[in-house]
């Protein structure tokens, strides 16, 4: 095993990225994954009915660089997707972000006075994280801020953060402003869609080359150890090529300095004998329900089949480190960040050893932010490799 030029942790798009990328470049590459499946969290698989569904929940893809969508149109075709996401608010639905619409929706005839002021104090087209429209003095857009607050965020937040808006990194809320627009989709980027036959399928045109071995049911643990002096061993042998590891670091180093605290998702899944469960991809329960939201997989993969559909709840918790369970958020503090960094350090320490990902950096990182991290990280390493 130490005759691989690299050893690469993880086959999600951090992963299989690089992988590809070196492979490419003529190095032989072993991929590790310590599940019995490629794709990490945007795995996708037909469940017993039939319907294509996204196992580790509802994955949309969508990025402003032009490089991320050159570079997997390679590997799959696209089939036009524009998400849009509706809030249950009481029982009366309205877009999200919260737009021009829903203040139609909300405020009915007060409505268009309040447009106005918005557009005049903001600008057409602007965003406006909540946090920021709860900072205006105005007294009606006060109140417009309190009722996004108090019927958007608070509930929704707290369900999935176990803490307020206020609480949480502002970046997080920051993903869903204040749009004011008629515009309804939820992202705005250039590039949107969904891989014409799943995000699976891309994996294995994207891992299909000479140059990589994949190890699937294999931890880290199994083939990687880190000595004392930054050496990092392979199979038991002092390791000369390059490592990445795209796990989370904290089980890198055995939890050493203490867990790094994660949100874990349940998944409820359900099949219903019907065409269409509800009229958008996702519905956002907002202010009540135990769950976070319902996705309705047909909408995001436009795969037709009559009179059966299969929709998911989303759960979220905080992550124990329970054997089975996933780290799917990173909670994002000054205090977490300084365990991480920790980490970072020690991880600094193995010449050799690449932290890369959504888990291994420990951030809140779109698919279009890793494949381009992982592109930037293989550049760097051919060329280091070539000087
Ligand atoms: P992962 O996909 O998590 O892959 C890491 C891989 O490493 C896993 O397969 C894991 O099993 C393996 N691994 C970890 N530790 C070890 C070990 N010790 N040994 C062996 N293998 C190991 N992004 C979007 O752009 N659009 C979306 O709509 C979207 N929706 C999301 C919805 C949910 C519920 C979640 C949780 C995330 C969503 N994301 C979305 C983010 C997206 O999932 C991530 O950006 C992406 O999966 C990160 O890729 P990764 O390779 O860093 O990590
Ligand atoms: N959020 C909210 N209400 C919503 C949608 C989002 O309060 O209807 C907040 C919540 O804190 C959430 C964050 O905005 O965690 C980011 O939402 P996003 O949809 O980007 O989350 P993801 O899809 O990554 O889970």
């Amino acid at each position: 095993m130490s005759n691989f030029d690299a050893v690469i942790v993880g086959v999600g798009f951090a992963g299989a990225t690089v992988a590809r990328e070196l492979a490419e470049a003529g190095w032989s590459v072993l991929l590790v994954e310590g599940r019995d499946h490629i794709g990490g969290n945007a795995y996708d698989c037909t469940d017993e009915a039939g319907v294509l569904i996204h196992k580790y929940g509802p994955h949309i893809f969508h990025t402003q660089h032009k490089r991320v969508y050159q570079y997997l149109s390679r590997f799959t075709q696209w089939r036009d997707y524009q998400h849009r996401v509706v809030a249950n608010v009481h029982g009366q639905l309205m877009p999200v972000p919260f737009n021009l619409t829903s203040l139609d929706i909300a405020f009915e005839d007060k409505a268009p006075a309040l447009a106005e002021k918005l557009l005049r104090t903001y600008g057409a087209e602007r965003k406006v994280t909540i946090l920021e429209l709860r900072q205006s003095s105005d007294p009606e857009l006060a109140q417009l801020a309190d009722y996004v607050y108090e019927n958007i965020f608070k509930t929704y937040t707290m369900k999935q953060w176990g803490q307020t808006p206020e609480e949480i990194d502002p970046a997080t809320t920051a993903r869903v402003p204040v749009f004011l627009s008629r515009d309804d989709r939820y992202f705005q980027d250039p590039y949107q869609g969904m891989p014409l036959d799943g995000y699976t399928a891309l994996f294995e045109k994207l891992l299909d080359h000479p140059n990589i071995t994949l190890r699937l049911n294999t931890d880290a643990q199994a083939v990687l150890t880190l000595t004392q002096v930054g050496t990092v061993l392979v199979d038991g042998e002092a390791f000369k090529g390059t490592v990445v590891y795209t796990g989370a670091v904290d089980d890198l180093f055995q939890r050493r300095f203490g867990r790094l605290p994660y949100r874990t998702l349940d998944f409820q899944f359900e099949t219903l004998p019907v065409e269409w469960y509800q009229t958008h991809g996702t519905v956002n329960y907002t202010v009540d329900q135990p769950f976070t939201r319902i996705t309705e997989f047909k909408h995001l993969t436009g795969q037709e089949l009559p009179r059966k559909t299969t929709v998911v709840r989303e759960f979220s918790r905080a992550y124990t480190g329970e054997a089975g369970e996933i780290p799917y958020y990173a909670v994002i503090n000054p205090e977490n960040r300084a365990l991480y960094q920790r980490y970072a350090d020690l991880a600094g320490e193995y010449p050799n050893l690449h932290l890369l990902g959504r888990l291994a950096e420990y951030q809140y990182y779109n698919m279009d932010a890793i494949v381009l991290r992982a592109l930037e990280l293989a550049d760097k390493l051919k060329t280091e490799k070539k000087g």
